[in-house]
Formats: C-alpha cells, structure tokens, sequence
C-alpha cells in the first residue's frame, strides 16, 4: 500500500492534518557495538543486516550500530509539544561518553523551527531513561532546573511510580546513569510534573498509549487529524535491525519478553497501513510506512 503521510527528508518534518512535526537532534551516528544492544545480533547477521539498511545505520567496516538522539516537536493550532529530551547538556554520565558533559546545539536546533523553550506547553517522555529526560533541565548557576520554564511535563504515572522506587530503594546509588535525579527529580520539585494515566490525550488528535516491556511504564504517542497518522513510538522499536528480527529485544529492556510481545504486535497492527512510524533513534531520513513480506518488515517505498 502507498499513500499516507510523507516525511520530507530535507525540512526534516511532516504534515498530520494541520499539525505540524518536526525532527530536533541532539546527537546523531552514535555507534553502538550491535551484541551490546541485541544479545542474538552475531556478525554474520549483522552484516547481511548491513548491506540491507545501508551505511547510515550500520557502519560497514566496525558493524557497529549508528543511533541518533532526537526529540520531535509536534505543533497543533494550539499546543506546542516536545516528545523525548534525549540526553542534554552539562549532563555528568561518566560511563556513557557520548552523553558526557557535553555542549550540544539542541536548543539552536529546536530555535531553527523558530520555537524558543518558553514556547513548549507540554514536554512528553516515552519513558525516563537517560536518553529521554536529558533535556527536561538544563544546570543554570550550578542547579538543574526545567529547560522548558511554562511547560507542564507529563509523566506516565506507571513509568515514575517503577523509577522512584527504584531510586528510593537505595537512594544513594544513582539510577538511570544518575538521569533521574538531575533530569526527573527537579522537575517533580518545581511543581510542572503532571502524573498520567497510560492513555493520556493530551489535546483533539494526540494521545499516549501503553507500549510496556522495554520499561514497566513506557507509552507510544499517536498524532492524528483527518486521515493522517503517525506515531511517535520512542524505543517500542529501537533501530532498524528490528524491522528485520522483530523478536530482538535490546539488552536495556527491564522485560524483554512483554518488549517482544508489545513490538511484534506494533508491527503486526501498523504494517501495510499508510501510518508513519516515528522512532526515537532511526537514523536520518529513515521515517516511513512500514511493509510486511508475511516474514520481515521494510521500510513502506512510495
Ligand atoms: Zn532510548
């Protein structure tokens, strides 16, 4: 099937009805050795995965994965939402180099859409780890402090439930790479946390969905107007190599199975529809339809 919504590749934005999306980056062509990600993912599978997703995905001499780190921006005619904060600035993440210390453009690029961040109404995470609250706060005179000053940012109440446990079991041992004490904590203690239910519609159109497995509370987020519809579907799928082997789940999943599970049947429900899929990490331009050949899933060609 063809048809449906269209990703133009060089504005890096899309139409749904009479919203608009855009893709903001904060990190791209990340590599990731592929077994650390996917346990099943051997050499000799990785690269045939190679030669079929291309050199933007899978680096072709290392086989290393290449991820990106981006938040989209979904503009309606009334609300203007930012979904995913990737990894931030100034973060202190040690045992994660990419995402250490860094000074990145995020908030040029998010200016670019001519969006300032006392512009965002809603700031959304598809669930809270590191690489998907970075940007909830920025450090400004030595504290951590919403980025996003009149934005109210909604959290799965499942998702935040599971981590502050996790976080008050042993309060001293930072989880989630130290991510939720610089980049959910000040949030909570500002007062812009709103908890939700996994269903969550947060205005005509736009709604979240629970997606659990990769962690206990993650949700995918829909866009819909008319007859247009994407989704925004954070790390339901993680890099491509899972349009190939949707089993896979990663490594970093707190329960692959229910991941598995939760994935295969994504896929199953949206392939051969003409609904864009929106992933938090696939590699520029790479945002289709997805097509099903009865065993393995491709990007939608039009
Ligand atoms: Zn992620």
């Amino acid at each position: 099937m063809s048809g449906g919504v269209h990703w133009n590749a060089k504005e890096e934005s899309c139409h749904i009805g009479k919203n608009a999306i855009h893709r903001i980056v904060d990190l791209e062509s990340i590599p990731f050795v592929a077994d650390m990600i996917y346990q099943d993912a051997t050499s000799d599978i990785v690269a045939e995965l190679a030669g079929e997703f291309g050199s933007h995905h899978l680096d072709p001499a290392s086989l290393d994965l290449l991820l990106s780190f981006h938040s989209f921006l979904v503009r309606t005619d009334k609300h203007t939402i930012l979904v995913d904060l990737c990894c931030g600035n100034d973060k202190d993440r040690p045992t994660r180099q990419a995402w250490h210390k860094r000074s990145g453009p995020f908030l040029d690029n998010l200016a670019k859409t001519g969006v300032q961040p006392s512009d965002i109404d809603f700031v959304m995470c598809t669930h809270l780890h590191a690489d998907h609250v970075g940007w909830n706060t920025q450090l400004v005179d030595g504290a951590w402090v919403p980025t996003f000053p009149n934005a109210q940012y909604l959290f799965a109440e499942k998702e935040l439930a599971h981590w502050q446990h996790e976080h008050d079991a042993n309060p001293t041992e930072p989880i989630l790479y130290g991510s939720y004490i610089d980049s959910v904590l000040p949030v909570m203690a500002s007062g812009q946390a709103q908890l939700v239910k996994s269903n969550h519609a947060v205005a005509p159109g736009i709604h979240m969905e629970a997606a659990y497995g990769h962690t206990p509370g993650n949700v995918i987020i829909h866009v819909e107007d008319q007859n247009d519809h994407a989704i925004l579907c954070g790390d339901a799928i993680h890099h491509p190599v899972q349009l190939a082997y949707p089993e896979w789940s990663t490594n970093f999943c707190t329960d692959p199975e229910q991941s598995r599970t939760t994935r295969m049947a994504f896929l199953s429900d949206y392939a051969d529809t003409p609904t864009l899929i929106l992933p938090a990490h696939f590699q520029a331009p790479d945002y289709h339809r997805i097509e099903s050949d009865g065993k393995r899933y491709h990007f939608g060609k039009d």
